[in-house]
C-alpha cells in the first residue's frame, strides 16, 4: 500500500524560524521544498533557483496570466507565488512537499477546490515565544535596513493574529527542540489513513 504526499504549509512571521525548519526538512531529504517565485531582490547569499525564482514584475504577471500559480500574494510590497509545478507532481507521486508561505497565501490554498491539494494539505503556524524575542530576532539578522525592520515588526504582529486558523501551532524554543516537534508532525502526518492509496 502506498500513499499520496503531504503538502505541509508553514506560515509565521519573519523571525519565527519557519524558513530554517522548512529548509532543514528538505536538506535531510524528508520533503521537497517548494521554491517560490518573488519579485523582491535577492539577499546576500541567496541563489536564484535554490532560495527563490527571482522574477521581474513583467515575468511575474506573465506567470499569473498563464495560470502557473497555485497561489500568489503581495507581501511587504513584493509579489510572491507558489508554482503549481512545485507541488502537484510531487504529491501525486507520494513525495512530501513543504512550503513556506504567508498568511494570505495560506487563505488561498485553504480555499482551493482541488481535492488532491486538500487531501495533501496540513497547516502549521510557527511563532516566536514573545514580542521581545521577535524584535530581537528581526534586528539580529542584520541584513535589512531600519525601516524594513520596522515594517516587518508591524507585519509580524498583524500576521500573528492569524494563528487560530491553522491546524497546528508551534511556539518556537531552541532550534533543536523546534525541529524535533516539526519532524514529529511530519512523521505523524505520514500515518494518516486518508492519504493511503
Ligand atoms: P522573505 O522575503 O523574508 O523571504 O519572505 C517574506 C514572506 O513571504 C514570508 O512570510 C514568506 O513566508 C512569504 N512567502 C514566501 N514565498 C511565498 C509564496 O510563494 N507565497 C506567499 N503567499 N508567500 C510567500
Amino acid at each position: 500500500m502506498s500513499r499520496t504526499g503531504i503538502l505541509l504549509l508553514v506560515s509565521g512571521p519573519s523571525g519565527s524560524g519557519k524558513t530554517t525548519l522548512c529548509r532543514r526538512l528538505a536538506d535531510e531529504k524528508e520533503a521537497h521544498y517548494s521554491i517560490s517565485c518573488t519579485t523582491r531582490a535577492p539577499r546576500e547569499g541567496e541563489v536564484n533557483g535554490r532560495d527563490y525564482h527571482f522574477l521581474d514584475r513583467a515575468d511575474f504577471t506573465d506567470r499569473i496570466e498563464a495560470g502557473d500559480f497555485l497561489e500568489h500574494a503581495e507581501v511587504h510590497g513584493n509579489h510572491y507565488g507558489t508554482l503549481k509545478s512545485e507541488v502537484r507532481d510531487y504529491i501525486s507521486k507520494g513525495a512530501d512537499v513543504v512550503m513556506d508561505i504567508d498568511v494570505q497565501g495560506a487563505i488561498l490554498v485553504r480555499a482551493c477546490e482541488d481535492s488532491d491539494i486538500q487531501t495533501a494539505l496540513t497547516e502549521l503556524f510557527v511563532m516566536p515565544p514573545s514580542e521581545e524575542e521577535l524584535r530581537a530576532r528581526l534586528t539580529g539578522r542584520g541584513t535589512d535596513a531600519e525601516d524594513v525592520i520596522a515594517l516587518r515588526m508591524k507585519n509580524a504582529l498583524d500576521e500573528m493574529k492569524h494563528w487560530p486558523s491553522y491546524t497546528y501551532r508551534l511556539i518556537s524554543s531552541t532550534r533543536e527542540e523546534d525541529y524535533l516537534n516539526f519532524k514529529s508532525l511530519v512523521l505523524a502526518e505520514r500515518l494518516k489513513i486518508s492519504r493511503l492509496t
